[in-house]
């Protein structure tokens, strides 16, 4: 049987959840269901975590961030920064430290050593932020390890598989 945004919401709230070692899949039957789904991560992930998220045009990354930055309580209007690469929300009342949402979209990268020069390593290390990747690809060479793959993939016009897994080594 097909795990559905149900199972997960149990799946994240019990014990067995560990986000450092997940490999969990189901399927979002809505925007709804992957809004909720992003959200209920941005609750339970630590900060300092890099997510980041793969899917071809229209497969829901928005949707996803959208619903990502709801669970950090951002209230702003949510959108891909394809022009501006990086869009930088400061999180309130999240900690005694500040704290942020990095969100990327590196569509107009070109390849890693752009990537670098335009100053990626600095959202790769931030203890501070959630700092959430579109377009991962273009920096495969830079993301090793320690960070949380989401892939969005077509199913059909209302149903996406979502690839939750922790990328260790
Ligand atoms: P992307 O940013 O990946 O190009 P968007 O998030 O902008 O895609 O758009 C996803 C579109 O697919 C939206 O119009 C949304 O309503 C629709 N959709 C239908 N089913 C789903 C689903 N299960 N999850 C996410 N989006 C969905
Ligand atoms: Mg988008």
């Amino acid at each position: 049987m097909t795990k559905n945004i149900n199972d997960f919401l149990i799946f994240s709230n019990s014990k067995n959840f560990n986000y450092k070692t997940v490999n969990y899949s189901f399927e979002s039957n809505s925007e709804a269901d992957t809004e909720l789904f992003a959200q209920t991560l941005a609750q339970i992930l630590p900060l300092g975590t890099v997510i980041t998220l793969d899917g071809d045009l229209g497969a829901g990354k928005t949707v996803f961030s959208r619903g990502f930055a709801r669970g950090l309580n951002i209230t702003e209007p949510i959108s891909s920064p394809t022009f501006t690469i990086v869009q930088e929300y400061k999180l309130e009342n999240y900690s005694k430290r500040s704290a942020w949402f990095f969100h990327l979209d590196l569509y107009r990268i070109d390849g890693y050593h752009a990537a670098l020069a335009f100053g990626i390593e600095e959202f790769l290390n931030e203890p501070s932020a959630f700092t959430l990747i579109e377009w991962p690809v273009r920096i495969k060479e830079l993301l090793k390890n320690n960070f949380l793959s989401i892939k969005i993939t077509h199913i059909n016009e209302n149903s996406r598989l979502i690839i939750l897994k922790f990328i260790d080594s």
